[in-house]
């Protein structure tokens, strides 16, 4: 009975804070036009940056003729095929790396990846503002985590300079029992490079510049970077010009611009290797389909292609000079992720809604997702959409941001919207 009571007491509450979250149901494919619920929505709310989830279906329907649906098994019992292995490798040479492993999934791989490296006793730095796939794997590995302000270079240099100070100074000796337990322990750092929902960028730079100095490894996971960073989209370690050896452990994901599913982190073969030993999340779970992995070889060329980050980057341009003339409360990103910051759930609800009333998509994104009082609507560009398609956004938001703005009485949403 109590089990009920605490279900109950929790939609409750999503109910009453304007929290509720729900599925809306696609019946036609990822792209700028989407069918849903009877209506067609011009879309801005897809991780699809250069519009390549739409394509690949020849890619798709060869590649089954020959894998057919399932992998069968794991990668470590009999799920690891030749596809497999030649998109690993195909991955570790446009990202830079020596090697590369795949996982199904980048929440997968960060739990796995962090878990597998990081024990009980160390240290792990991770931004405040990271994916909650990097904050889990932190608990699964058991070791300590601290989250430092975002992306704020000084106070992980504080924290780094406190916990793991005994190369530099050898002072060990007059420190406490727990300090010269952190000393023998090891410290990870890890973030995102293009944070998910602001759509800033880490300078990774710098922190590899910190992580050498303390002797700390740099995880980066580059979802929102990879084909969207980079020369070719070759991601956050090409577009800083660092060495594996600076951005020793690199994730990556497949189903964000490479239009697909997926995920792989890239290293040393040292690092893959003891990757493919200890991390659970790569071991006891049935491998991706082989068929997949095949077609993904297909969007990693078309990826390749910088016209899609022009196009891209004309798009986001035309956005943000549009809002910025509207007044409207952007965030300092340069990223396909521009969120409009609203503050309060209800009203970014409210605007989601007129959006979505006016046949335009854009999904409000409320706490525990982002901080309580910073609810916003997240627009996200692709190279697929016109430039009529943002002209028509911008039109829709100037109608209706005045709307919510002026309005004497606050909108009230249905509290179960979008
Ligand atoms: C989407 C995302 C992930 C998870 O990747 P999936 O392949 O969707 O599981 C991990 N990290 C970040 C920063 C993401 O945005």
């Amino acid at each position: 009975m109590s089990w009920n009571n605490r279900i109950e007491r929790a939609l409750q509450h999503r109910r009453d804070e304007y929290l509720w979250r729900q599925r809306h149901t696609l019946d036609s494919a990822q792209g700028t036009h989407v069918r849903c619920d009877g209506n067609t929505f011009l879309n801005f709310c897809s991780n699809d940056y250069l519009g390549l989830a739409a394509t690949g279906q020849q890619d798709l329907s060869l590649a089954a003729e020959r894998w057919a649906i399932g992998s069968g098994a794991s990668h470590l019992v009999c799920g690891h095929s030749r596809a497999h292995h030649d998109l690993e490798q195909a991955l570790a040479d446009y990202t830079g790396y020596p090697c590369a492993l795949l996982f199904s999934t980048g929440y997968m791989a960060n739990v796995g990846v962090i878990s597998a490296l990081a024990q009980r006793g160390d240290l792990i730095l991770q931004d405040k503002l990271n994916h909650a796939s990097l904050l889990d794997g932190a608990q699964l590995s058991r070791a300590r985590m601290t989250r430092y302000r975002h992306a704020d270079l000084a106070h992980l240099n504080d924290l780094l300079e406190r916990h793991a100070p005994v190369i530099k100074t050898g002072r060990s000796q007059s420190e406490t029992d727990l300090q010269a337990d952190t000393n023998k322990a090891e410290t990870l750092v890890v973030t995102d490079s293009i944070f998910s929902m602001d759509g800033d960028l880490a300078d990774i730079g710098a922190m590899a510049t910190s992580c050498q100095q303390h002797q700390a490894l740099l995880m980066v996971d580059d979802a929102h970077g990879l084909g969207v960073l980079g020369p070719q989209g070759r991601g956050a370690r090409a577009h800083f010009d660092l060495s594996c050896e600076q951005l020793p452990v690199y994730i990556g994901t497949l189903g964000k611009a490479f239009g697909g599913y997926g995920a792989f982190v890239a290293g040393s073969e040292d690092l893959i290797d003891y990757l493919i030993q200890f991390a659970r999340s790569y071991i006891y779970t049935t491998a991706l389909p082989p068929a997949l992995a095949d077609a993904m070889q297909g969007n990693l060329q078309r990826l390749q292609d910088d016209t899609l980050r022009d196009t891209l980057h004309q798009r986001i341009a035309q956005f943000r000079r549009g809002a910025q003339e509207l007044g409207l409360p952007l965030m300092a990103s340069e990223s396909p992720i521009q969120p409009i910051l609203v503050g309060d759930s209800q009203q970014a609800l409210a605007l989601s809604q007129a959006l979505r009333d006016s046949g335009i998509w854009v999904s409000a994104i409320r706490p525990p997702t982002v901080p309580v009082n910073e609810a916003r609507l997240r627009v996200t560009l692709t190279a697929a959409h016109s430039e009529a398609d943002v002209a028509q956004l911008l039109h829709a938001l100037e109608r209706h941001w005045q709307a919510l703005t002026t309005a004497e009485q606050p909108i009230h949403p249905h509290p179960e919207a979008p």
